[in-house]
């Protein structure tokens, strides 16, 4: 069994439909279980509509959702044609759009949207692509089986974001999806949606659908997971970012998922970690590309210095300076907690005698943490940094790879520095409009064939 989960660009269109369904084919002996994104900027176009209701511009929300319904019509009727499939799909899709209107109404009046009714609403781009895909497989021949992920994707009522429960979501997949497997037919479902434990439509944030991939594959012991996306794999870099960035064949789990974590978007951050604990193996390929090797992640790749390199901007930093008590026993425990608290999670940290210095990536509660902080020390906040992360698990064999990179980035200025504990991922913390500039000069150092 594997699970092979496809991204909005290869369910954006009819062609890319067309595509999924011969490589679905070409996967049938291997037993595959489908999950699929919304159609590229569908989530996008569904968040726009839920705030435009909740704003009151309740005739731009309706054009929005009109917009939706027809691209997901037409591309219905050329995929299905004349197809038994046509009709029924047709009406359950119109259906969802029926629903999504009156939602789109029900926010205008209230006025404002909340988590709860913006998952309802964006959640509807994965029902209506599993629906669509669904019925274009089973009309080409395959046996596909529609399955409301919200059945099995149990999660947390953290809205927006909310935490798989992986033993509800194990006894799930085997009570729903295996049957279904081992009588031959190919189940499809919806990925980034779930359900709370009162059956209340829950999302697993941006980019979630990788993580209903592997959190499915985990629960039933895939043999591999199978992400299908626009590029030929996992790349040394952004390649929107930096030009002549390479395939990467093989990469080590820890390594992917720091550079997921760390601006890679090909891959959600947590996707590795179901799929690690199992040692199943995850691949990257390119839907448009089927021939292509794509990139191989697993425990055993070969360990080189520097693999790949990631950036991020929005960045912020929070310095704590306390010279009274920072080497006090229990203060960075205490700092800690009031992130905890605030459930914003840290991704660099640096101390020096007096002063510790983070950086975040959600700002939501910047206020609230700067009113904490304070009781601990005088707080500064720099807002538009960025990070750039170089990860390798061989970069802490020598120094030299360190050296090269700090010189590589020359003139430009550094804010911050730190070695992860795991020695595989360094980050430079650079100013947010530098760290394309960054990239490019240490993918130049790094990547190039007369620097390899
Ligand atoms: P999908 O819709 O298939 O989930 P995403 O847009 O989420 O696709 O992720 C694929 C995109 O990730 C690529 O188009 C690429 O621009 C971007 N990306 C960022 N960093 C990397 C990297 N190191 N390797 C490959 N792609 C990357
Ligand atoms: N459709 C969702 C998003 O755009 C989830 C995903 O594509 O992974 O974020
Ligand atoms: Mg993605």
């Amino acid at each position: 069994m594997i699970v092979v989960k496809f991204g909005g660009t290869s369910v954006g269109d009819t062609a890319a439909i067309e595509r999924l369904a011969e490589i679905v084919r070409s996967r049938l002996a291997r037993r595959p279980i489908v999950v699929v994104s919304a159609m590229g900027g569908a989530t996008n176009a569904l968040i726009a509509i839920a705030e435009q209701a909740a704003e009151g511009q309740l005739i731009s929300a309706i054009r929005g959702v009109e917009a939706l319904r027809a691209r997901h019509l037409t591309t219905a009727e050329q995929l299905l044609g004349n197809a038994p499939q046509a009709r029924e799909v047709m009406e359950e899709l119109s259906a969802t759009f029926d629903e999504l209107a009156s939602l789109a109404e029900a926010l205008s009046v209230l006025g404002h949207a909340t988590p709860r009714s913006k998952d309802a609403i964006s959640a509807k781009g994965e029902m209506l692509s599993s629906l669509l895909v669904t019925a274009a497989l089973s009309a080409r021949g395959i046996p596909a089986e529609h399955v409301d992920a919200t059945t099995v994707m149990i999660t947390s009522d953290q809205f927006g974001k909310a935490e798989p429960r992986q033993e509800r979501i194990a006894e799930a997949s085997q009570r729903i999806l295996r049957p279904l497997v081992e009588r031959g037919a190919v189940p499809v479902l919806g990925g980034y949606i779930g359900s709370n434990e009162q059956g209340i439509v829950t999302t697993l944030g941006r980019g979630g659908s990788d993580y209903s991939a592997s959190l499915f594959g985990a629960a039933l012991g895939a043999e591999a997971i199978e992400i299908w996306t626009d590029v030929d794999g996992m790349l040394t870099a952004d390649p929107r970012v930096v030009q002549g960035a390479r395939l990467i064949d093989r990469i080590r789990f820890d390594e992917a998922s720091e550079l997921a974590s760390f601006g890679a978007k090909v891959l959600h951050p947590s996707t590795i970690t179901p799929a690690v604990r199992l040692g199943i193996p995850v691949y990257i390929y390119n839907s448009r590309n089927p021939a292509g090797t794509g990139t191989l992640i697993t425990f055993d790749a070969p360990k080189r210095p520097v693999v790949a390199l990631a950036g991020k901007q929005g960045v912020t930093v929070l310095r704590v300076r306390s010279p009274r008590m920072l080497l006090q026993h229990g203060f960075l425990r205490t700092l800690f907690e009031v992130f905890d608290r605030h459930r914003t999670s840290v991704d660099v940290v640096a101390t020096s005698e007096v002063s510790v210095s983070v950086t975040i990536d959600d700002a939501t509660h910047l206020d609230t943490l700067v009113v904490d902080l304070s009781h601990l020390g005088d707080v500064s906040v720099e807002r538009n940094r960025g990070i750039v992360a170089i990860v390798g698990a061989g970069l802490t064999d020598s120094s030299e790879s360190m050296s090269r990179a700090l010189a590589a980035l020359k003139s430009l200025r550094v804010h911050m520095l730190s070695l992860s504990a795991s020695g595989i991922n360094l980050t430079i913390l650079v100013d947010g409009d530098q760290v394309s500039e960054a990239m490019r000069r240490l993918h130049a150092e790094f990547f190039t064939d007369a620097a390899a």
